[in-house]
C-alpha cells in the first residue's frame, strides 16, 4: 500500500494500553471488548488478534462474528443484536457465538431450531431501544427453561453526561431485577460501555463492554480528549498539489471560500468518500509538518484544500494528518458537528490501514 494515498496508521499497542486502563479502573470485571463496525474502523481481526487478554468480544452482526472465527479468533464472541433468522442460528451454533435475546421472537426462533446455547438476556432499563421490558422478565425466564443463561445485559443511555441522573436510575433497576429473580445466573450483570467505565465507578459489574475508549477516543459529551487514552488511529493523506490562488479567486464547489489576498493552498487527496465528513467546517485544522493549517472551501469526494502561510515549505508528496497524533479526533468531530464514533467508524475501505504492534503467532 502506497503511503502516497490516503491511509490510516493503526497503533495496536495503543489499543492494548487502553484495554489496560479498563482493567485498571474495573479490576474485578471481565471485559467484553466491543469490536463491531470493524473495530470502529481499526480492523476487527487485527484488534482481536492483539487483545489476547480480552475475556470476550462483542459485535453487532453475525457476518462480523463469522469473519473473526474464520480468522481463528478463539475467544467467546457475543452477538449484541442476537439472531434474526435460521441462517443466523446456524452460524451461531456452528461457531458457538453467545447470543443476546432482546425480543421474544428470538426465543421462538432459537427454541424452534433447538439451538439455544449461551444467551444473554437484554433488558431495557431506560435506553428505550433494544431489550425486553422489565415486567416481562419473569415470563421470558419461564420460557428459557434449562438453556444456558450467561446473565443480564442492559445498555446505558446517558453515561456520556456525568450530570444526568439516568445512569444511577438504570443501575438501580438492573440491580433490583437481579436481586428479585431466583436464578444465580441473573446475578451476573453486563452493563457498562466506555462512558460508564470512565465516569461512573458504580457501573462496575461482572462484565463490562468498552468500545470507543479502546481506540483512544473519549465518549464523553464534553468532546475533550482524555490524556490517559492513547489514540490508536492517525489518518494521513498526501498533498497532491500546491498552488497560488490570486486575490478574489475562489476555491472548490460553490466557491464558498475566496482569497482575500494571494494565497498558497495545498490540495490534499482525501475527501468525504474516504470518511472525512463533508460537513467539516472551513477553518478546521489540518496538520502539515506538525503545523495546523485551516481547511478552506467545501470538502469534495476525493479532496480537501488547506490555506498555507508564506513560510510553509510544503510540496506535493508531503503527508498531512487529518486526525490522530497531534490532532485529536474529538476536536475534528466537533468541527464536523458530530462525534468521534462516526469519524473513526466512517473511514472507508479505500483508505489502507498500516499496522504497528501487530500480535505475533
Ligand atoms: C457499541 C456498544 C457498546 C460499546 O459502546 P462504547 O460507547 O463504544 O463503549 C456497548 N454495548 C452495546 C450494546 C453497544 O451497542
Amino acid at each position: 500500500m502506497s503511503s502516497r494515498q490516503a491511509h490510516a496508521h493503526i497503533d495496536l499497542d495503543a489499543i492494548a494500553h487502553n484495554f489496560g486502563l479498563v482493567t485498571e479502573k474495573f479490576p474485578d470485571s471481565k471485559v467484553m471488548a466491543v469490536i463491531k463496525a470493524d473495530a470502529y474502523g481499526h480492523g476487527a481481526v487485527k484488534v482481536a488478534q492483539k487483545l489476547k487478554q480480552a475475556d470476550a468480544f462483542a459485535v453487532a452482526r453475525v457476518s462480523e462474528a463469522v469473519k473473526l472465527r474464520e480468522a481463528g479468533v478463539g475467544q467467546p464472541i457475543c452477538l449484541l443484536e442476537g439472531v434474526m433468522d435460521a441462517e443466523d442460528i446456524n452460524y451461531a451454533s456452528m461457531y458457538e457465538f453467545q447470543v443476546v435475546i432482546h425480543s421474544e421472537y428470538q426465543l421462538d426462533l432459537l427454541q424452534h431450531a433447538g439451538a439455544l446455547r449461551q444467551v444473554w438476556l437484554k433488558v431495557d432499563t431506560g435506553m428505550g431501544r433494544l431489550g425486553i421490558r422489565m415486567e416481562e422478565l419473569p415470563h421470558i425466564l419461564s420460557r428459557l427453561g434449562k438453556q444456558k443463561l450467561l446473565g443480564l445485559m442492559t445498555h446505558l443511555s446517558d453515561a456520556s453526561n456525568p450530570a444526568s441522573p439516568k445512569t444511577r436510575e438504570q443501575l438501580e433497576r438492573i440491580h433490583a431485577l437481579s436481586a428479585q429473580a431466583g436464578l444465580p445466573a441473573l446475578r451476573v450483570l453486563n452493563v457498562a460501555n466506555s462512558a460508564g467505565i470512565i465516569a461512573h465507578p458504580a457501573t462496575a459489574t461482572q462484565w463490562v463492554r468498552p468500545g470507543l475508549m479502546l481506540y483512544g477516543a473519549s465518549p464523553m459529551d464534553n468532546g475533550l480528549p482524555i490524556d490517559a487514552l492513547f489514540p490508536a488511529m492517525t489518518f494521513f493523506a498526501p498533498v497532491i498539489a500546491v498552488k497560488t490562488v490570486k486575490q478574489g479567486e475562489s476555491v472548490g464547489y460553490g466557491g464558498i471560500w475566496t482569497a482575500e489576498r494571494d494565497t498558497r493552498i495545498a490540495v490534499i487527496a482525501a475527501g468525504y468518500a474516504d470518511g472525512y465528513p463533508r460537513e467539516t467546517r472551513p477553518g478546521t485544522p489540518v496538520l502539515i509538518h506538525g503545523v495546523r493549517r485551516p481547511l478552506i472551501g467545501r470538502v469534495s469526494m476525493d479532496m480537501i484544500c488547506v490555506a498555507l502561510e508564506p513560510e510553509d515549505a510544503v510540496d506535493a508528496g508531503d503527508n498531512a494528518v487529518l486526525w490522530g497524533e497531534g490532532l485529536p479526533v474529538e476536536e475534528i468531530a466537533g468541527h464536523a458537528g458530530t462525534i468521534a464514533y462516526t469519524l473513526l467508524s466512517g473511514v472507508s475501505s479505500r483508505v489502507g490501514r498500516i499496522y504497528r504492534g501487530a500480535a505475533h503467532g
